[in-house]
């Protein structure tokens, strides 16, 4: 079924195949990208987010440690930062716990996943608004502290024991907790997210080569593919320029090439050739009369009956017109003669059925033997030769070269 595909349409198909191959190998090779991405971003968003609370849980350590060491010594120094530090606002705090302004400047939001899930929220209301209160009560101690003046120990022993107060200890305990129970819960399900991703990408890292392979072994068969199909053109083109277009027989360049060979080959096994030299009678008559599509399909019915006679070694072609050059591969001269007469007789008694009638024809024949030192032209020159003298000397018979009448038909 391949074979019947025509060259034409072969090449599409293979233009077809490589285009398909192709845009296949650019979709995986993307697709591979994307994964890739995806999991990159997910790993910064996960990473944005635990840096943040964590973050955020250094700074309530250190407000909570700051505000006490100020109440405890008084040093300014502690108060400075402390204000310093709860002025600073934490992106994920203070940005609504919004994910996307919260996460690094890359801009591939489409692969990222919802930092809070509902529970995560809830825990993040808690943790917000424990930092509120935690942070009222030191900012209430520490108000005390700077406004009083009077008995200053009492006033900081009063403030610090409001930072060392059981509501406030609790506080910043469950704070703790509350903090370590989002980052839990994020983590787990980042990494849940990213382990369906490494899931995806190792089947990509498996699949992509092996349909590389399957992609390299089409295009390896259609290439094969294709280059049979080229050389089966070749070949049609190379018989094609060695045969009669009307006849199907070989032509006269056919003979000039394969002729010398048949001749030589002869000559080695000392054998000889006979070159027949055959010319239908009256054909212009037969074109006036009956048309010359009818004559075409005389030549076609004359070359099918002879190339019917011809055997192994031997080459029929057309000359030129309604001639045609026989050579009979290693016969003795008696041989090549009765095979002649016997084809012009078989010829004369054919006829071809057409709209006008039937036609009938005849023919003459020149004939010449190979000898030791004859080449191709010579013989064909003396064949025609012969022919010339059947011609005239009445037609439908063969004539033996040099001048010999071989055998004359009635
Ligand atoms: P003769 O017996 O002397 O050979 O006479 P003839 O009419 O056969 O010879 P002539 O050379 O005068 O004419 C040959 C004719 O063959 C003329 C040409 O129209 C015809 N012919 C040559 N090739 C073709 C062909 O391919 N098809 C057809 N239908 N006719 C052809
Ligand atoms: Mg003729
Ligand atoms: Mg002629």
């Amino acid at each position: 079924m391949i074979n019947k595909i025509p060259f034409k349409l072969s090449f599409k198909l293979f233009e077809c195949m490589l285009a398909l191959i192709i845009a296949f190998s650019t979709y995986l090779g993307f697709h591979f990208y994307q994964i890739t991405l995806k999991a990159q971003t997910i790993e910064n968003q996960r990473f944005d987010i635990v840096s943040s609370l964590n973050d955020f849980r250094g700074r309530t350590d250190n407000l909570s440690y700051l505000s006490r060491h100020f109440m405890f010594t008084l040093d300014i120094e502690f108060l400075e930062k402390y204000r310093k530090i709860n002025n600073s606002k934490n992106n994920l705090i203070y940005g609504g716990a919004n994910i996307r302004k919260s996460s690094s400047g890359n801009n591939h939001s489409d692969n990222k996943i919802q930092a809070f899930s509902f529970d995560d929220r809830v825990l993040f209301n808690r943790v917000i608004a424990n930092d509120a209160r935690l942070r009222m009560m030191e900012q209430r101690a520490l108000a005390h502290v700077l406004r009083e003046n009077t008995n200053p120990l009492k006033n900081i022993e009063l403030s610090a024991s409001e930072l060392q107060s059981e509501g406030y200890l609790r506080l910043n305990l469950e704070m703790m907790s509350l903090l370590n129970k989002l980052l839990e819960s994020i983590n787990h399900r980042f990494q849940k997210q990213i382990g369906e991703v490494v899931v995806e990408s190792t089947g990509m890292i498996y699949t992509i080569p092996a349909i590389l392979i399957v992609n390299l072994l089409l295009l390896l068969v259609s290439f094969v593919f294709i280059n049979n199909k080229m050389q089966d053109y070749h070949t049609e083109l190379e018989g094609m320029s060695f045969k009669d277009f009307l006849t199907g027989v070989h032509n006269r360049k056919y003979l000039m090439e394969a002729g010398p060979f048949l001749l030589s080959l002869n000559r080695r096994e000392k054998t000889q050739v006979a070159v027949l030299m055959v010319d239908i009678d009256k054909f212009k008559a037969v074109n006036d009369q009956f048309g010359h599509d009818a004559g075409d399909e005389v030549l076609v019915a004359f070359s099918k009956t002879i190339s019917k006679r011809m055997r192994k070694g031997d080459i029929f072609s057309r000359f030129g017109g309604e001639e045609f050059v026989l050579m009979l591969n290693n016969v003795r001269s008696v041989g090549a003669e009765h095979f002649a007469n016997e084809l012009r007789i078989q010829l004369s008694r054919q006829s071809l059925q057409c709209s006008s009638g039937a036609i009938c024809y005849t023919v003459s024949i020149g004939m010449v033997i190979s000898d030791e030192d004859s080449d191709l032209n010579q013989l064909i020159s003396r064949a025609d030769e012969a022919l010339y003298r059947a011609k005239n000397s009445g037609r439908n018979r063969v004539v033996m070269a040099e001048y010999r009448q071989m055998a004359v038909s009635a």
